[in-house]
């Protein structure tokens, strides 16, 4: 992995003003925020600058108001929520450059934090404008960027801004990075992949990246069903994209001169009906699916033979759940081989990432999420990792 600056390397912060890019995209209902996680993942940052003596003014984006002022996105409704997370006093600034913001912020003494408004109200800010990043710029002394899960977008907060200021990765950043290096940058052989959900167009990268780069492809969820299909298997109304045969064909082949082992259920759960408990329900060799049926779940003997792949494993990556886990009993694959990949970790025997929306209600509705080495809320940029791509946030910090 190329190098990049951390916390570590800052030296006297005392007084300096740290522009630090962090993630306060929270859901809200009601002008209340219904999840802080990413409220508490910017802590071990923020706290760390504060202490240290730092201006903290955090740089987000929140909503896409794409280049509107809307007060329906504005930060100034997460700043109480913040404060209560952080267990300090923070000051909310309605602009993220320019003059009144500096007046805003030149009263801050050191330990100060502040919340500069949403990025997004300026159209610069996505188009990576480098008028805004300087403008940014002008009420920094250095810039943080702890907001991975942003890191794959190339915009001025994210990626302008750490060329026109000295530029550090941020503690979550920095342990995401060197979990996701673990996992497929240089990691212990032999490794796995688990890639699942419903479809295996949104997920075309991530498995031609994947079969370069694995021992073993586990291919579970809506998607197996294509590969299941491209095979000559009937499927019957199981969610299936049958026109991408060819390409799944494609894949399989370029596994196989990879020397990548493909592992497709052999047994498979199935049901005439899409609803939780459904009264036709049956497990069946893959051959064996009626006309009328779905397959929602790989079956019982597919996951033990799986499990004894994990077992076989040092370094396992997951994307997807492996059955429609949301909609009771088709979340028991996902549930039994998420246990068995948690319990492996804890055993000292693998080393677990994990991440994907899905995928981390997944692990936590399996109450293993805790279990894994490292589980990424980031979504987007954790896809495009898995995609093998470079992500511009990312570059921009191991170039400063
Ligand atoms: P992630 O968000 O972790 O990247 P995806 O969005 O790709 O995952 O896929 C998750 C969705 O896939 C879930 O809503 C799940 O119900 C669905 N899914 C998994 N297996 C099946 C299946 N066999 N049939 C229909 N939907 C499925
Ligand atoms: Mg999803």
């Amino acid at each position: 992995m190329t190098s990049f600056r951390t916390l570590d390397d800052l030296g006297e912060v005392r007084g300096k003003r740290a522009l630090v890019r962090v993630d306060l995209n929270v859901p809200m209902a009601d002008l209340e925020v219904t999840d802080d996680t990413r409220l508490r993942a910017t802590l071990p940052t923020v706290t760390e600058l504060a202490d240290k003596g730092a201006i903290v003014l955090l740089l987000a984006h929140f909503g896409r108001p794409k280049g509107e002022k809307r007060p329906d996105m504005s930060l100034s409704l997460v700043t109480r929520a913040y404060s209560e997370v952080l267990g300090r006093p923070v000051r909310f600034v309605g602009d993220c450059q320019g003059e009144n913001a500096a007046a805003n912020v030149a009263d801050m003494q050191p330990g100060d934090v502040a919340i500069l408004e949403n990025t997004r109200f300026h159209a610069g800010e996505e188009k990576n404008d480098p008028a805004l990043a300087k403008a940014m710029a002008a009420l920094g002394d250095l810039y943080v960027n702890d907001a991975f899960s942003a890191a794959h977008r190339a915009h001025a907060s994210t990626e302008g801004l750490a060329h026109l200021l000295p530029a550090y990765a941020g503690r979550a950043m920095e342990a995401e990075l060197k979990a996701l290096e673990k996992a497929l940058g240089e990691p212990e052989r032999p490794v796995a992949a688990v890639v699942g959900g419903a479809k295996v167009s949104s997920k075309l990268e991530v498995l031609r990246h994947l079969v370069t780069k694995v021992d073993h492809l586990i291919i579970g969820g809506g998607m197996a069903n294509t590969f299941l299909a491209a095979r000559g298997i009937d499927v019957g109304k199981s969610l299936c994209e049958h026109e991408l045969a060819p390409t799944a064909l494609e894949i399989l082949e370029a596994a196989d001169q990879a020397n990548c082992t493909v592992h497709l259920p052999y047994d498979v759960v199935v049901s005439t009906q899409f609803a939780a408990n459904p009264s036709s329900l049956r497990t069946c060799n893959v051959h064996e699916v009626a006309a009328d049926e779905m397959i929602l779940d790989i079956g019982p003997a597919a996951v033990e033979a799986l499990a004894d792949v994990l077992k076989t494993c040092r370094t396992l990556v997951w994307n997807g759940p492996l059955g429609a886990f949301e909609t009771p009993p088709f979340d028991r694959a996902t549930v039994q081989l998420a246990r068995t990949a948690a319990a492996l970790t804890q055993a000292g025997q693998l080393v677990s990432v994990a991440g994907g929306g899905d995928t981390v209600a997944a692990l936590n509705h399996a109450g293993v999420a805790d279990g894994f080495t490292f589980v990424s809320t980031a979504g987007g940029a954790f896809l495009e990792w898995m995609e093998g791509k470079e992500l511009p946030g990312v570059k921009a910090l191991e170039a400063a």
